[in-house]
């Protein structure tokens, strides 16, 4: 069993028409945040995408001044007052190679890094270079995959169980080779869905994404994530930190909090 901490960078914003599929005609601009997500347990300490430093940055003023009402927090920060420490983290597992879920891949010198072989085969063939800008796709940080992090790099296919109570699957919609995270703790499946969801209200009003791959994919993807009905924590939903406020899932401290007031003590 593993417990999961929400790590929120903060907040940001993203066209409607990335989030919702435009046929729903939401074209208005989108708080979203940046959400990650630290596992431990069986001796572990594993992140799930790699969040994003100084949000800020990648706003226009008057977005900061509409959309932003914390100030964003880096990676590290977050980790440190999750009691972790960079080198702690032994396997680093990516959904997919957009830029805010690897750009900071480069602050983890110990970790395994999991990506699926066809993500990892898209975004480094030149073929595939005009649908790769580097505001999007980062390349320092792929150069420094295929050279200092080379003999830690893993590339998997599928659905594989990555370590007991951990699996990684291939969804494929949002982007060729993007793959859904789950995890086992004390208070059932956790599943991280990545991008296949921006909100939780892609699911919940049947609303796919804007922004896909495969939209066939997507369609599948929110249906496995219905047919699992597991805790769904989003990359991007603002909606996370309320519904988990404590933003641990699987904490023996927390379960017992909720029994507590389940059975009225
Ligand atoms: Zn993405």
């Amino acid at each position: 069993m593993y417990t999961v901490n929400i790590l929120n960078n903060g907040e940001w914003v993203a066209p409607g028409t990335v989030i919702y599929l435009h046929a729903f005609g939401r074209h208005d601009p989108v708080k979203i945040v940046q959400n990650f997500y630290l596992v431990r347990g069986r001796g572990h300490t594993i992140l799930i995408d790699t969040g994003i430093d100084n949000l800020e940055d990648y706003l226009t003023e008057e977005q900061e001044r509409s959309f932003v009402s914390v100030p964003s927090r880096t990676t590290e920060e977050l980790l440190r007052d999750a009691g972790v420490v960079l080198e702690d983290v032994d396997m680093l597992i990516l959904t997919h190679l957009h830029f805010d879920h690897y750009i900071n891949a480069r602050l983890f010198p110990n970790a395994r890094i999991i990506i699926n072989r066809r993500e990892w085969h898209y975004n480094l063939s030149p073929e595939n270079k005009r649908y790769a800008p580097r505001v999007g796709f980062p390349r320092e940080v792929f150069g420094w995959l295929v050279d200092e992090a080379w003999e830690r790099l893993q590339l998997v296919d599928g659905d594989v169980e990555i370590l007991p109570g951990i699996r990684v699957i291939w969804t494929g919609g949002h982007s060729p080779g993007h793959q859904m995270v789950t995890v086992e703790t004390a208070q059932g499946t956790v599943i991280i869905p990545g991008d296949e969801i921006y909100m939780y209200e892609n699911l919940e009003a049947d609303i796919p994404i804007g922004y896909y791959y495969n939209f066939e994919n997507v369609l599948a993807a929110m249906d496995l994530i219905r047919r699992m009905d597991c805790i769904v924590l989003p990359a991007h939903d603002p909606k996370v930190l309320e519904r988990y406020p404590s933003l641990k899932i699987g904490d023996p401290k927390e379960i017992m909090i909720a029994r507590t007031l389940r059975e009225g003590y």
